[in-house]
Formats: structure tokens, sequence, C-alpha cells
């Protein structure tokens, strides 16, 4: 009786003619993930199959599954000979002893001697032949045991279904720049368009000496706890502190946001021309702070030729929270630190900037010096 991992694929199959493609970027995506375990991956019609690994750390491989996007879902299950008795004898493994079960089968090989229904009926009734405490109820059963009997001799026992991360598979979607803060939402917008096939890079935009290392560090684990669900292993960071300075000494101070998201996502569009990435990613949601709203949204697009992907604006803050606790980034993200956007943030920062208004401050600087000194300060940590 040998142990297996059985993974099903979400929305692959929507894919038609692409379907190959994906399935390949996809297997490619969870040989990535399992690297350094020891494992077999193999294609089988319609899911995937892990063998020969370490029970012992079965755990940690099921975990790196879960997290693999285009993952609907997994069971860990056996896989035996397909004869009655090895059969049964991998049922009354994932059966529990007392309770409501039903068992279901599922035939991939139609020329096997039974048929589904009279297989189930013939397991279920010797399950209950030695298990007096387990009674069948076939509409809402307390536990499933499936049987899935395949084209090569043999059968999959199982009786879980564990649910995946769900989305398409990292690497089918093209590729975005995410600019990450060490906030809640930056790190949960990055989730969210990698869990739609994107590949994300990351861009942090500090402002040493007015915030510290601690700040970096911080979003450095940020990516890394992002990298387990396939977001880029490496952060590029940026220093704007001369561009704070310069935007704090000459434009009006309720501006002082406004000019810097501007710095931000040309230096953003900048970046992500150099790493090829094809759209911009923030975590913004509107009304949310007052740079956040239909006005500070247009005067920073205004800025960029990419198209901005928000894929928060509509979510609470409590749902942020709530996915970023799911995917684990909340903890790191409430760790106290000082954003680049906190330094120098004026008393009344202005709700709805007039975009003349905003050209007319900005005339004050000289930007494109004030660029190529940020791009010069690029900083690449390979997580
Ligand atoms: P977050 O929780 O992501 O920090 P926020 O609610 O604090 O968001 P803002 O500070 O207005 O909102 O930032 C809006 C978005 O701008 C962020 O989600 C992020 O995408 C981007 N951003 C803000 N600060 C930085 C930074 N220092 N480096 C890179 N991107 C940033
Ligand atoms: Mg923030």
């Amino acid at each position: 009786m040998e142990k297996v991992i059985i993974i099903r694929y979400a929305e692959i199959h929507l894919k038609g003619k692409n379907r190959g493609y994906f399935e390949r970027v996809f297997c490619v995506n969870l040989e990535r993930a399992m690297k350094g375990l020891k494992h077999e991956l193999h294609r089988t019609s319609g899911r995937y199959l892990v063998t020969a690994f370490d029970e012992a750390r079965m755990e940690e491989l099921c975990g790196r599954i879960s997290r693999v996007f285009g993952v609907h879902s997994y069971s860990v299950g056996l896989c035996v000979p397909y004869d009655l008795d090895s059969v049964y004898r991998a049922a009354r493994e994932v059966c529990p002893r007392a309770g409501s079960f039903k068992v279901q089968t599922h035939r991939a090989d139609k020329k096997y001697p039974m048929t589904s229904m009279e297989l189930s009926a013939h397991i279920g009734g010797r399950l209950l032949d030695e298990f007096p405490q387990l009674t069948v109820d076939v509409h809402e059963p307390g536990h499933t045991v499936c049987i899935d009997i395949r084209e090569n001799g043999t059968a999959l026992v199982f009786g879980k279904f564990e649910r995946g991360a769900g989305g398409m598979p990292v690497g089918t979607s093209g590729k975005g720049l995410l600019l990450i803060s060490g906030g809640i939402d930056s790190p949960v917008a990055g989730y969210m368009m990698a869990k739609r096939g994107m590949t994300v890079e990351l861009l942090h935009f500090h402002s040493y000496p007015y915030t510290n290392d601690g700040a970096k560090e911080k979003v450095k684990e940020l990516a890394r706890l992002l990298a387990r669900y396939s977001v880029s292993g490496r952060l590029l960071t940026l220093n704007v502190a001369h561009i704070q300075e310069e935007i704090h000494a000459k434009c009006a101070a309720e501006l002082n946001v406004t000019l810097l998201r501007r710095f931000m996502f040309r230096l953003a569009e900048q970046t992500a021309r150099d790493v090829n990435a094809k759209c911009l990613i923030t975590g913004e949601s509107l009304g949310q702070v007052a740079s956040q709203t239909i006005e500070g949204i247009t005067s920073s697009n205004a800025v960029v030729k990419l198209p901005v992907l928000r894929p928060l604006i509509g979510f609470d803050k409590e749902e942020i929270v709530l996915i970023a606790k799911k995917i684990g980034t909340f903890e790191t993200s409430v760790l106290p630190y000082e954003d680049c956007c906190t330094v120098f943030l004026p008393d009344f920062p202005a709700i709805r900037p007039k975009l003349s208004f905003i050209e007319e401050e900005e005339k004050k600087l000289d930007a494109e010096a004030l660029m190529r000194e940020a791009l010069a300060t690029k900083e690449v940590f390979e997580l």
C-alpha cells in the first residue's frame, strides 16, 4: 500500500487549446514548490499524483502544494492494486470506525469487471460487516470513502478533499510590478494578482536615512512570505528621500503625498520596463486614505502609460485583513515601522487635488534629475 498525494487542478480546463501550455506551467510550478523534498510527480488523466515521498515530511509537502495556484484540491490517499481485497484493505484505512459514511467509486478504466455502484456496494457492505458502529448515509454522509479505479491496474483510495489555493498557474497571465510598502494591503494585492496567474515582481521605496533598515527588513520578510505563493523571490528598492526633501522645500504642503505618489508611479513605470512587466499593481482601496480618492488615483495614473491594477479597490479594510491573516502576512505587516509616505506627512493632505494645481506645483521641481538620482539608488535583494 503506497501513500500518495492526489492533486486536482482548478480552472485549467477552461482554457481550450491552451490547456497543454497551462498544464506545463502548472507542472513546473508544482515541481518548484516541492523542490528540496523527496518526491516523484506523475501526470495522469485529469490530475497529478505525488509518490515516493518521505512520510515524515508529508505535512510540509502538503503545505507547499496547497499554496500553488491552480490547485483546486488535493487528497492524501493510498495507491493499491485494484483487486477487491486490496481495495478493501485501503478503504478500511481511510474510513473512521463509527458514524455515517458512504463509498463513492469512479472508474477511469471502464473495462473493470464491476460497475461503480457494484464496487461501492461491495466495499460498503464489508465495512459495515466489520465495523457495526458505522451506518450508511448516501445523502449527507459524515465521511466519504472515495475509490478511483485507474487504467493501469491500480486504485486510488482516499477519504478527504483538502482545499487548494485555487486560481491559475503563476506565469500564465503575464508579468506585473507590485509597489510593495510594509503595510497590510500591498502584500495582499500581490497575492491576488499571483492568484490570477500573474508573475509578480516587487518594488519598494524607502527614504533612508528618514526610514531605517528595520523598515527594509520588514519588507524583505513580506517578500519572503509572498514567495511561498510563487511571487518573485526578488525585491527591488529605490530611495526617494531626496525627492521628498525637494517637494517639502518647494511645493504646497497639502500636495506632499500627491506629488510623491506621482514620482513613485513614474519610477515604478521605468522599473517595470526594465524587468519587462506589463502593468503596475498597488494595494489601493477606494476612499481608505486621503490619496485614495478618484482624484488621487487620476493624478497618479496621469503620469504613466502602463495600466495600473488595483485588485483591492472595492475591498473594506476588514476584508483585506482577513486575507492577510489567511496568507500569513498580517503579523509582519502590523509590526511598527516608518513608511516613506509618513515622512513629511502634511497635517491636511489634499483629498481632491486638481490636476492643474498639481502640475503647476510640479513645475517647481526638476523631475528628470530627481528621477535619475532615485534610479541610481536601485538595490536588488534575492531572497
Ligand atoms: P499598504 O497597506 O499597502 O501600505 P496603505 O493603506 O498604507 O497601503 P498608502 O500608503 O496610501 O496606503 O499606499 C497605497 C499603495 O501605494 C500601497 O498599497 C502600495 O501599493 C503603494 N505604496 C505605498 N508606499 C509604498 C512604498 N514605500 N513603496 C512601494 N509602494 C508603496
Ligand atoms: Mg502604507
